[in-house]
């Protein structure tokens, strides 16, 4: 097999121009040890390209990441940019065109790095978060908007194809870790589609066996996630839910910066994309404070995917020695640099 790999890379718009050079030195550094090859390329793409070209990136941008093996990305968007029509967007476009149906976010524990959790047992667990149906396929309508009887409208879509495909995921991801799956609803209230999601969940489930099966609604799953993070492994879960599950679980690891997650076509008939689980966060951008580890912690998500699986291991264990040497960024509580986490880790390699 090729040990080669060719990698777009889109640092997009804020911090992900820091984070994501920080990231792929990461990635240079490893390819040198592991003896595999990286060829990449960058694309300005992203909210910046918007405000000169009027759109977030080129007509035939995806045609040119098509060839590539992985996408390794940052984060889009700027204050100045309207977002509310992600359609137009370049994430939202990946996503669905390049069927990465699986958004991956592992929650962890990362050692001398202070949660806000008063629990100090060891968190390990996968989201899984439908990626491209559900509540955000974006069909509806705002009508009659200014009139007393005006009203707006979003239809949620689930497809049988689309939930089977992501449980075979999870279910199966379940079966190489604690053989635990949860899967959040709200099948009290969303009577027609989310009761049709618990249903093929338990269609699927049934060629599993060996995975515990529960469900847990999503307010009393968020309660869990403070209280009892322990009790999860895989937690497969809606799109819009998925959303709002990973901020929390990026915040009950210790800092948003940390999370990061891939949005993966399991068939490998489109490249998959990994990034972290954060915005651009104009608020610190330009400053070298922003914290990698996250953005790190995709690269090693990206080499698992490619089959590198020693390289992300190494990976990650150099993560876990830099944060216990106390090389935290700011939102940790520390003062190290974006590029100072970065040179820690190539050194901890
Ligand atoms: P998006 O809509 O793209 O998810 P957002 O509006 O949710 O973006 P973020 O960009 O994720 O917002 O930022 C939320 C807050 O978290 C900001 O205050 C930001 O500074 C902080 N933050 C996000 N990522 C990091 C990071 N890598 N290091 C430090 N702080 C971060
Ligand atoms: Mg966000």
């Amino acid at each position: 097999m090729s040990r080669n790999y060719n990698i777009a890379i889109v640092p997009g718009d804020g911090i992900g121009k820091e984070i994501v050079p920080a990231g792929y030195s990461v990635l240079e550094a490893i390819a040198k040890i592991q003896k595999f090859s990286i060829r990449s390329e960058t694309f300005d793409w992203g909210a910046g390209y918007f405000l000169k070209n009027g759109m977030f990136l080129p007509k035939d941008g995806l045609d040119i990441l098509k060839k590539f093996d992985a996408v390794y990305f940052g984060s889009v968007g700027l204050p100045e940019v309207d977002d509310t029509l992600p359609a137009k967007d370049y994430t939202f476009k990946v996503r669905t065109n390049f069927e990465q149906y699986v958004n991956y976010r592992p929650v962890r524990t990362y050692p001398g790095v202070t949660r806000p959790l008063r629990s100090e047992k060891p968190i390990d667990f996968v989201i899984i978060r439908e990626n491209v149906e559900g509540e955000f396929v974006q069909m509806g309508g705002q009508y009659l908007p200014d009139s007393d009887a005006g009203m707006g409208i979003d239809t949620s879509v689930f497809t049988r194809k689309g939930i089977e495909r992501v449980a075979h995921y999870a279910f199966k991801l379940a079966q190489k870790r604690r053989k635990k799956l949860t899967h959040i609803t709200k099948s009290n209230t969303l009577i027609n589609s989310l009761t049709y999601w618990d249903r093929i969940i338990k269609e699927v489930s049934l060629h599993y066996p060996d995975v515990t099966h529960d469900q847990m609604y999503i307010d009393n799953c968020t309660a869990n996630f403070v209280l009892r993070p322990e009790v999860f492994d895989v937690v497969l879960t809606t799109n819009l839910f998925g959303d709002i599950l990973s901020d929390l679980g990026g915040a009950i690891m210790g800092s948003l910066g940390l999370g990061g997650s891939g949005n993966i076509n399991p068939e490998k008939d489109f490249p998959s994309m990994f990034e972290p689980i954060h915005g651009s966060a104009p608020d610190i951008a330009g400053k070298n404070i922003a914290n990698p580890y996250g953005q790190i912690w995709s690269a090693a998500l990206m080499l698992e995917h490619l089959g590198e699986t020693v390289a992300a291991e190494k990976i990650m264990t150099a993560i876990d020695k830099s944060t216990q040497q106390g090389v935290l960024t700011r939102d940790l509580g520390g003062n190290a640099g974006t590029l100072e986490v970065a040179a820690a880790v190539i050194k901890n390699l």
